[in-house]
Order: C-alpha cells, then structure tokens, then sequence
C-alpha cells in the first residue's frame, strides 16, 4: 500500500551526517528526495566523532551499526603524554574511564557511507545551494546560486552551525551563536615510512591554555591532529584564507615537543584545514514561520565538539524530524512543531555543558597542568575502584542497562518497502 507521503517531495540542504540521515528516512518513508551540497563532492575532512547512546539506537534502526562499526579508526585508548612523549596518565578504551569508544568514525567516511546509503533514491546536487526561500500555504519555492529553481513539499536544512540558509527563515532575534571561547583546529599529518603506527589518541596539555591532540585513522596513512586554544573573544582566524589561517596557527604550536615541524609542515600542506570558532546555536524555533522549513543538525542545536555529541544529535534529530514530517504528512507544520516539542529536553541536556569547560581541561601554567594531572588521576582511580569493586556493576544491575537519553519514537509503521537491513532491527 502506498504511504501519504508518496510523490512528496523534499529538499535537503548540506550532505555531511544530519542531512543524508534525514533523506534516509524520508526515502523509507516514500518521500521523494533531493540533497544540494555546496561542496564539489561529498565533503572530506573531519576527525573523530563517535555515535553513542540515542544515536547509537538510531543508527541500530537504520541498519547502519556494523558499517559504522567497520570504519573504527582503530583507536584503543588515550594517552596523555608530555612534549618529549613520557605517558602521563593512560587511559584503556575497555577501562572505568575512558576517552574513547568501538563507534569513533572520522567525519569524512560517515558522509561517505550516508552518500553510498542514499545515493540509489536521494539526487544529490553538488556546487550549488540554496540562495532564496519563498513559503507559500501549498508549498516552498526555492531558487539556486545557479539560477535554477525548485518547487517542494517541505525543505529541512542541514548545513551546519554556520548555515547560511538559517537567516533565510529566522530573524535575528529567533537564535544566538553561543561562543566557548575556544579555537579548534583540525589537520592530518601523513606517515612517513619510520613513523611506529600509535593506536593511542595522544594528548598533550600546552602552557598558554592550549591543548594538542593526535589520533590515528584505520588506513594508518595519516596521522589526525588538533589543537585547541582558548581566546575569550574571536580574533576573525575563522574568516580568513586558508594561507592566512596557516599563519595564524603557526604561533600557537610553539613549544610543542619534537614533532613541532611536522606540525607545521602538515598544517601547510593540508587542503582539508578545519579552523572553527566553537560555539552553540540557541534557537526559539527550528523551522520557519509557515512550518514548512525546518532545521536539524548543528544548523539547528549545536552543542559544538566539546560536547562529543554533535553526530549523536544529528542521528536523533534526523530520525524524529523525519518521522514526524511523515506522520504528519499533510501538515507539515504540526510535523516540525512535534519535532521540536519531542527533541527540546534532549537537546537543552546536550547543550549544558559541565561547569568550567572547556577552560579547566587548558590550564595557563606548567604548574596548572600538573594539578590537572592530579585531579584526572584522582577520577580514573575512583572509577576503577568502584569498577574493581564490583558496586558500579551492582547499581548497573539494580537500575538496567544504561539508557538512551531520550526515547525514541517507533515510526515503523510508516515505512514503505522496508530493506531486509531494516528487517534486522
Ligand atoms: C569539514 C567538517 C569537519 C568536521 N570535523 C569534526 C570533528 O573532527 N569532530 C567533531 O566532533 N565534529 C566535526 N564536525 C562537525 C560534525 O560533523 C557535526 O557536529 C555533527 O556531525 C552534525 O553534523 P551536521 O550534518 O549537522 O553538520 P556538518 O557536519 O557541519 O555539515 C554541514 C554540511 O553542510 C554543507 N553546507 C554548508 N553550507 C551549505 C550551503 N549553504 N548549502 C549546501 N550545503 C552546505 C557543508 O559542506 C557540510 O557538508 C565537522 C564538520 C565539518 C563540515
């Protein structure tokens, strides 16, 4: 039986996770769908980002887990090390605490799995995104950067915490750019022959509130860094060339230990430099005034990087607008307004971050790190006593699994021609 949602059709805009997720279950849903990108080609790039608790469930429910599973970077544990490469503090990917997780998958290969996921019914249209936004009673008018124009059921866009596409349906006073007060940078820096393969994520506390980080990817090809430094007001790095960001960088890796040129030398070779000014979107609503525009992903509530929980987000997020637009098919408003309603606890838990971060993981001093050192140690031993102890299995056992932070709604009735991947489920 054909669902409502047939011959509907829906404009996606921004193909990384949040919106090839939701063409993935529009399509499910019997939705046509079409997904504008500005990139030329899925966008590369990105490190580590891991899908856990909901949006652990919500890749179960789209048949995805073991191909996520599949792409692991290949990362055991953390290890936090000096600049001269002493280990400070280690931390097992299977131990009380750990910084780590079997779902950490790099940005650019889950893009890449959605796109091969969607690509047989979603038309994905590179170099090209949307530049006017006309809502009318029966429908969305959309023109294109490249002239053309489109007429759709509803639109949902996807194109991160800097969207472009926000302001066309939201006024100023509807949302705010919360900034942390912290530069993320993030580069890749290839292996040479000698290089000993780490499968450790390799941290490293730096004078001057500054924090450098490496990890290793599952091709051993490259090995991922980032380095985060706190500056309470933006300095402008993110707006400018990538030749001038290289240069704006090179000052805050100072005294960064003997790998220090490498650095350097990957920062300026890397095409795929990522510099962001870290901060949350706060908004009143996520969809426009007519409800026929909604927004989800880091468009719509980003909690940033420091929150780990961005994918997990957009997973949850892509599943429940989705669901909703297709539960309310010939209402597209009361869809998006469900949507909200049924995400706000969620989203407003993952955007409160713990009291002090990101500033006192960075301390300014040697001897502010030292104390750092101090305090982590003092948790990882707490956590494998409780562990060893046998009482965090015993509270586990009295109060269940751990849980989803929010429960997701079954929208299974409403799929047209399930896959046998859904079937598992
Ligand atoms: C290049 C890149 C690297 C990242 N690296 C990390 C990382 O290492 N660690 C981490 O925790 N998070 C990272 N993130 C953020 C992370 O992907 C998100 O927090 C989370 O997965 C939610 O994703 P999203 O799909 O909502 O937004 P994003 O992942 O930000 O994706 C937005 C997409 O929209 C596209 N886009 C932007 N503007 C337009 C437009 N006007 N029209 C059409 N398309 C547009 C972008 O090219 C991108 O593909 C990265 C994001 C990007 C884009």
């Amino acid at each position: 039986m054909a669902s409502i949602a047939t011959k509907k059709n829906i404009l996606i805009s921004g193909g990384s996770i949040a919106g090839p997720s939701v063409a993935f279950w529009l399509n499910r849903y019997g939705f046509k769908t079409t997904l504008v990108e500005r990139w030329d080609g899925v966008r590369p790039g990105g490190q580590n980002v891991d899908v856990e608790n909901a949006g652990r469930e919500a890749l179960k429910r789209m048949g995805l887990e073991a191909d996520v599973l599949a792409l692991h970077t290949k990362e055991t544990g953390t290890n936090w090390i000096t600049t001269d490469g002493r280990s400070r503090l280690d931390m097992p990917m299977t131990g009380a605490v750990s910084a780590t997780n079997e779902s950490e998958i790099q940005r650019g290969d889950f893009a890449q799995l959605l796109y091969d996921k969607t690509k047989s019914e979603t038309e994905w249209i590179f170099r090209d995104q949307i530049v006017a936004i006309n809502e009318r009673d029966d429908g969305v008018q959309v023109e294109f950067q490249s002239g053309k124009k489109g007429d759709y059921h509803a639109v949902v866009l996807a194109d991160g915490v800097g969207s472009r596409t926000r302001k066309l349906i939201l006024g100023p006073d509807d949302y705010s750019f919360k900034p942390l007060g912290l530069y993320i940078a993030y580069w890749a820096i290839p292996r040479e022959p000698s290089d000993p393969f780490y499968d450790k994520w390799q941290i490293t506390p730096l004078p001057g509130r500054r924090l450098l980080s490496s990890r290793p990817e599952r091709t051993a090809t490259y090995t991922n860094v980032f380095l985060m430094f706190l500056s309470p007001k933006s300095q402008g790095f993110e707006k400018l060339p990538k030749s001038e960001q290289v240069e704006a960088l090179k000052p805050y890796l100072r005294g960064s230990g003997k790998y220090e040129a490498r650095y350097i030398a990957g920062l300026e070779k890397d095409k795929d430099l990522y510099l962001d000014y870290t901060g949350q979107i706060h908004a009143k609503r996520w969809y426009s005034a007519g409800g026929r525009v909604a927004l989800v992903g880091d468009a719509a509530y980003c909690a940033t990087p420091v929150s780990g929980m961005g994918t997990p987000l957009s997973l949850v997020g892509a599943y429940i607008l989705a669901g909703e637009l297709a539960k309310h098919a010939n209402d597209p408003k009361k869809g998006v307004q469900e949507y909200q309603r049924l995400m706000t606890p969620y989203v407003k838990e993952t955007q409160t971050l713990a009291p002090g971060i990101p500033s006192i993981a960075m301390p300014n001093s040697k001897w502010g790190i030292e104390v750092m050192y101090w305090i982590l140690r003092t948790i990882v031993a707490v956590a494998r006593f409780w562990s060893w102890s046998g009482l965090g299995r015993l509270v586990q056992r009295f109060s269940g699994p751990p849980k989803p932070e929010i429960d997701l709604p079954d929208y299974t009735a409403l799929e047209v021609g399930r896959s046998s991947e859904a079937k598992k489920f």
